[in-house]
């Protein structure tokens, strides 16, 4: 067009410009009318050119907003503005609210032309809109100050040694590893791993990226500084536009923390089921002590602690026992009581100790003469007493004499006394006399005090005869 030189720029229609122009322009008059809207202007306000022309900076029907959302006065509106303080309004950001409240965004510039002489001019706003720009946000922000560590690497050479190549590394990841952006690029992640970190997950990391899929993984990495921490990482494939895999984005947080708070938990729960273990076993110890301490009880109720047959209490238990029974099978039954002659003599000569040891001579020779049905037992200081069944109660008195026999026959020299010494006299008898009391109407049984007491009769007759003797009482 110039080459013509013909044509000079002030021919052309200043009109058409602002038909044709992609700015948003409005030229009010200095009374603030509006005298013309381009159709650019139009569009970004949603008006008609009948709707928008005559209108004033006044009119109610404007609603602007600034970027905190709060409502301009009339004065702050930018015509107003312009008009009161004569000067250009320039990259103004403001918000147009329609009558459905919806907020367009305009980047608005304005200055006037006046005439000084008249006192007449006119005030030219151009505007664009920024809403789009608004709402934009910067993934680089996102990028620089997530606490997430990002790791972008080329998708090519995942085998090792070499590893992929990392292309892009964010703030977070060079806080935590102290490496620069500056130093990894170029290098590939491999060289954050060291001794402790896992070859299997290794394994299955980089078998997922050579089949080109996601991966999430937990794994033990080691800063510049040689400091171990853990990583949870997920890592995804970037595609291009064409589909190719071009990247692998890794995401990844540091989670030593939890690591190390669940290996803490695992440790404290061996701990506390060693010391479980531990309490199970004493429970169990002292529930064994308890039984045998409750067994020597029992055995202490019921037998002698010298002579270790039963006691006075246990023998009178069982001849009740014996008498139901003789009663139900109809058997004759005989009580016996057994006193050791001159037993005071034998202490007196050879010790109180020594009496005890053939008091517990005597308790074995009764052990090992009884049978497993009968009844006997250590009723007194050097008493016992016996109980048994028999189908004639004549047969006591020979079975009452073979105990007699029995405990003359004991070897009393060769009873250590306390002190070790056995006794030098080969000569040395033990003799007992024994009352008996036999019946064979065993319907008509007195009762068992009369029973002994008639035993005890028996016995007080022995001793009258002699001693070393049976006496019968029926
Ligand atoms: P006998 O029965 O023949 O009339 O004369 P004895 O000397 O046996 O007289 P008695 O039955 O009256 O005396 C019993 C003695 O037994 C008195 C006591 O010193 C002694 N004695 C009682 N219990 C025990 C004991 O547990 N150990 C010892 N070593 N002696 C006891
Ligand atoms: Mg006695
Ligand atoms: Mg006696």
């Amino acid at each position: 067009m110039a080459s013509s030189g013909s044509r000079e720029i002030s021919d052309i229609s200043l009109k058409i410009l602002l038909e044709n122009a992609n700015i948003g322009v409005v030229i009010h008059r200095w009374d603030t009318s509006i005298i013309y809207a381009n159709p650019t202007a139009l569009k970004l306000l949603r008006l008609s050119y009948n709707q928008i022309i005559g209108k004033d900076a006044k009119d109610p029907g404007w609603n602007f907003i600034d970027e905190g959302n709060r409502k301009l006065q009339v004065e702050e509106y930018p015509v107003n503005k312009v008009k009161r303080f004569h000067s250009p309004l320039s990259n103004e950001v403001l918000g147009v609210v329609d009558g459905s409240l919806n907020v367009s965004w305009f980047l608005v510039n304005a200055y006037m032309e006046f005439d000084e002489a008249e006192q007449e001019g006119f005030i030219v706003v151009t505007f664009n809109d920024i809403t789009q720009d608004k709402f934009l946000f910067s993934c680089q922000t996102i990028l620089d100050n997530t606490q997430d560590i990002v790791i972008v690497t080329e998708a090519e050479n995942v085998e090792y040694p070499l590893g992929p190549k990392i292309v892009y590394v964010n703030k977070a990841f060079e806080k935590l590893t102290e490496y620069t952006a500056e130093e990894v690029i170029g290098e590939t992640p491999r060289i954050l791993q060291g001794q402790d970190t896992s070859k299997e997950t290794r394994r299955k990391v980089s078998e997922a990226l050579g089949n080109i899929e996601p991966v999430t993984a937990t794994i033990r990495n080691y800063s510049k500084s040689g400091r171990p921490y853990w990583l949870e990482m997920h890592i995804m494939p970037l595609r291009n536009r064409h589909g190719k895999v071009t990247h692998f984005a890794a995401i990844e947080r540091d989670v030593t923390e939890q690591i190390y708070r669940a290996e803490q938990l695992e440790r404290r729960n061996a701990d506390l089921k060693e010391l479980k273990k531990n309490l199970e076993r004493i429970v169990s110890e002292r529930t064994d002590q308890l039984r045998r301490a409750n067994q020597e009880l029992e055995r202490m109720a019921y037998y002698d602690a010298l002579t270790g047959i039963p006691n006075r209490q246990a023998f009178y238990g069982q001849i009740n026992r014996l008498i139901s029974l003789a009663k139900r099978r109809n058997l004759s039954i005989v009580v016996g009581i057994i006193d050791i002659d001159f037993f005071k003599q034998l202490n007196d000569r050879f010790g109180h100790p020594f009496g005890d040891q053939v008091l517990k001579e005597v308790g074995a020779v009764l052990v090992r003469f009884f049978r497993q049905e009968d009844v006997y037992g250590r009723v007194g200081g050097e008493e016992f007493a016996f109980a048994m069944l028999l189908e004639d109660a004549k047969d006591g008195l020979i079975i009452a004499n073979r105990l007699l026999e029995n405990i003359r026959k004991m070897q009393l020299q060769e009873i250590p006394t306390d002190d070790g010494v056995v006794v030098g006299t080969p000569d040395l008898k033990l003799t007992a006399s024994i009352g008996l009391y036999q019946s064979n109407e065993i319907k008509n049984l007195p009762e068992i005090d009369r029973l002994i007491k008639l035993a005890d009769k028996a016995l007080y007759l022995a001793k009258e005869g002699g001693r070393d003797q049976v006496k019968v009482l029926e």
